[in-house]
């Protein structure tokens, strides 16, 4: 299969429009795909929106049977998506494996198995005695046309866990993967198609900013699932703010790991390596700076660089390859400069630091010592395979540190101590923190994702994913015969004496009041009978008389 033309209501169709895409182990382009123009946005969309009207109304058997037949093709395909994963995006192979299809898997089989159960409607039995006359029920209703807009670092597992939640949730889907990986995106389409999805369902449409920006203006989009930069997430937000559109944001980190005096060194390090580096730093939630106790400072240092010694940068097909290239020459700079910068205000770069001679965009891993706080390095999201340390005295110390960040994606403690390590977890501020390991969490169904301060707002994963996708409907059914409730007009003088002792006999801590306040109703049996079930107050009887 080419994978260059887009997908738009079940066919493959082409633009006026061409952009070539890149091998970042070669830098060289490899293949080219159409890129989307305002007509092919409209074409989408007028065919997500049309598909809505029915696909809202499926069973949860019919979509559960699709995420099936994808989870088929997905499990068969998977060597095919690996590699393009690693050609396009330069992850190696083994990683794309681990990293992007299990949990892609995982994230079907939940849906599959759990799905139902969140997005079932839902009888509450209601709160307030007297409307217990009444059945209540949640609906859980599909938002209508949803658009994912993603980045390039996961150009897999991101939109598809995003795609799946909402067709699984009754949404229709319009995904504009990033223009970095064109390819992996279109891929997805296929794998939809070879599950044979129904027309109108998914439409992928390739392209950069603007066509992000013409979907979540478009009045027929209800709900934007955006990954990516907080740059970007805070324009998103201002451009779907005149409808209020449903905006879930999975944005950038600068995530900490604190080492205490007693982490065990032998996991710590290839811990903390495997959270810096993989994918070669270009994790939203990699850890990017870490804070080690002064007493095991030396030690860990020397232990990192080693270890770091072992890891093979090199061609991501490879079998053995730990670190692939970068994905992007610009991301290669940005990455490049923020370790020159802190060079010259004096750190010292221990391993790495230097572009290599190669084809390709590939960068070493990178440590440095000596560094500061409030330099760039700290503060600003590096986003490539940069570890730097900085060593402190008191755990108060480690906490402040970790925290002060405009981000709070993840961050991880290594530590022996459960009793310590459970504190400080509650007080640093991320929307995830892992002990003794990091950023795993990311393929766990159970486990929400999603960043607390500029790191993001709302949270994706297993149910949460399927409740930020659906707009909450109470329904209420009364079939009583009766003629009036206790709270209809007319606004009269008995009214008001039994809203005197309704107030008593409902909510007074005195039990000796609320059995006064009840026999005062008696005087009001008539028009209590009228707008109440007084068998249901009497099931109810235990609750009234004690409270
Ligand atoms: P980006 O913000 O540049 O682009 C993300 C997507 O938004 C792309 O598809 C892009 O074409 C599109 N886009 C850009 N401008 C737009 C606009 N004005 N309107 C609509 N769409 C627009 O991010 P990137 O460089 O592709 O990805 C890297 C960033 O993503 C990093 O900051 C990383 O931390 C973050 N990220 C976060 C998570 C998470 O789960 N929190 C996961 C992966 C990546």
């Amino acid at each position: 299969m080419e994978l260059e033309r887009l997908y738009v209501n079940g066919q493959w169709i082409e633009t006026s429009k061409k952009a070539p895409t890149l091998d970042p182990s070669t830098g060289q382009a490899f293949g080219e795909v159409y890129v989307a123009t305002e007509a092919e946005v409209d074409q989408a969309l007028a065919s997500a929106t049309q598909a809505v009207q029915s696909w809202r109304w499926s069973s949860f058997r019919e979509r559960r049977a699709l995420l099936e037949r994808v989870r088929a093709v997905l499990y068969d395909q998977r060597d095919a998506l690996a590699t393009l994963i690693a050609k396009e995006q330069g992850k190696p192979i083994t990683e794309a494996l681990a990293v992007e299809v299990i949990p892609s898997i995982d994230f079907l089989d939940y849906f599959i198995r759990e799905g139902e159960r969140v997005l079932k409607a839902q009888a509450v039995r209601a709160w307030q005695l007297l409307f217990r006359d009444k059945e209540g029920w949640i609906f859980y209703e599909p938002l209508g046309v949803v658009a994912v807009i993603s980045p390039w670092n996961y150009p897999f597992s991101i939109p598809f866990l995003d795609i799946i939640a909402a067709l699984f949730s009754g949404n229709t889907v319009v995904f504009k993967p990033s223009p970095v990986t064109p390819k992996v995106g279109l891929f997805i389409a296929h794998l939809f198609e070879m599950a044979e999805i129904p027309d109108g369902r998914l439409h992928v449409l390739v392209g950069g900013a603007q066509v992000g920006q013409s979907l979540v203006t478009d009045p027929r989009v209800r709900g934007v699932l955006f990954t990516g930069s907080v740059a970007t997430g805070q324009r998103i937000l201002e451009l779907a703010a005149p409808a209020l559109k449903t905006s879930l944001l999975e944005l950038g980190g600068k995530d900490p790991a604190i080492v205490l005096e007693d982490a065990d060194l032998d996991r710590a390090v290839p811990g903390i390596a495997w959270g810096a580096l993989m994918n070669t730093g270009q994790t939203c939630a990699s850890i990017e700076r870490v804070y080690v106790h002064r007493a095991r400072y030396l030690e860990f240092v020397e232990r990192l660089t080693a270890f770091v010694d072992t890891l093979k940068v090199g061609d991501p097909r490879e079998p053995e390859t730990d670190l692939g290239p970068l994905t992007l020459d610009a991301q290669r700079n940005h990455v490049h400069r923020q370790v020159e910068a802190a060079r010259a205000a004096g750190a010292q770069v221990v391993r790495g630091g230097t572009i290599p001679d190669r084809p390709g965009f590939f960068y070493p891993p990178t440590i440095l010592l000596d560094v500061q706080q409030e330099w760039d390095l700290m503060q600003v999201e590096t986003f490539g395979p940069v570890i730097p340390i900085l060593p402190f005295d008191h755990e108060e110390e480690a906490i402040a540190l970790a925290n002060d960040s405009r981000y709070g994606l993840t961050a991880s403690i290594w530590t022996r101590d459960r009793k310590r390590a459970w504190d400080l977890a509650q007080r640093l501020e991320a929307g995830t923190v892992t002990i003794n390991d990091h950023v795993f969490s990311f393929g766990e169904p159970h486990a929400p994702w999603g960043g607390t301060k500029s790191s993001g707002l709302g949270r994706s994963h297993g149910k949460y994913h399927l409740l930020d996708l659906v707009e909450l409907k109470y329904v209420s059914l009364d079939f009583q015969k009766r003629k009036t409730q206790f709270w209809w007009f007319p606004y009269d003088e008995t009214y008001r004496s039994m809203l005197d002792l309704a107030f008593p006999a409902f909510f007074s801590r005195s039990i000796r009041a609320r059995w006064l306040a009840l026999l005062g109703f008696l005087r009001y049996f008539g028009r209590l009978r009228k707008s109440v079930s007084l068998w249901n107050l009497a099931k109810n009887l235990r609750r009234l008389l004690l409270g």
